[in-house]
């Protein structure tokens, strides 16, 4: 079945602390290994924005299993389409948290696809989010 990706944005649980991120990551990079899903999760201002991309079917049960779950809540879906190739096939999930403390760099790149330097994927397009992370894996890798 065709490659797919999906952008969803969600609100994470009041109190989420360091500890729950962790464990969403030991969880997710063992899962979707095996399931061939590759991607990366963004993490600032109690919001998550996460692509997933691989198998439609799978990309699809992935997401309904994530939405199901109780340390967030209003999932959004952005953006589900097909695509070409893959763009993060370096990481079977990667967090990046964007809080108020990050590097220059990477409120430079904020800035560069928000009306504000501050993480607010609700303001922005579903384009801006995926160029938005596309860059930033590109940074990321390339360090
Ligand atoms: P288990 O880990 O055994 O979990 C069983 C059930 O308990 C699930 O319904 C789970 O949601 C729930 N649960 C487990 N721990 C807690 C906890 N501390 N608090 C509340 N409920 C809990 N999973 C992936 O496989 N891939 C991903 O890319 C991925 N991304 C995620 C992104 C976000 C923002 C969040 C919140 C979760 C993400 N997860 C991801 C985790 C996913 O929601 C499931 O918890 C996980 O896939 C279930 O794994 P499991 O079937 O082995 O069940």
């Amino acid at each position: 079945m065709a490659l797919h990706r999906l952008i969803y944005l969600s609100y994470a649980r009041p109190g989420l602390g360091y500890s729950d991120l962790r464990h969403i990551m030991d969880k997710s990079e063992v899962n979707n290994a095996q399931v061939g899903v590759t991607g990366m999760l963004c993490f600032g201002n109690n919001i998550f924005l996460q692509i997933l991309e691989g198998n439609r079917k799978v990309v699809n049960q992935t997401y309904h299993r994530i939405a199901r779950d109780e340390r967030h809540h209003s999932p959004e879906i952005m953006d589900f389409s097909p695509i070409g190739a893959r763009q993060f096939g370096e990481w079977s999930m990667k967090l990046v948290q964007l809080d108020d403390q990050v590097p220059a760099t990477l409120r430079r790149l904020i800035l560069k696809f928000s009306d504000f330097n501050s993480f607010a994927p609700e303001q922005m397009t579903p384009e801006q989010c995926f160029q938005f992370m596309k860059e930033l894996y590109e940074l990321l890798t390339l360090a």
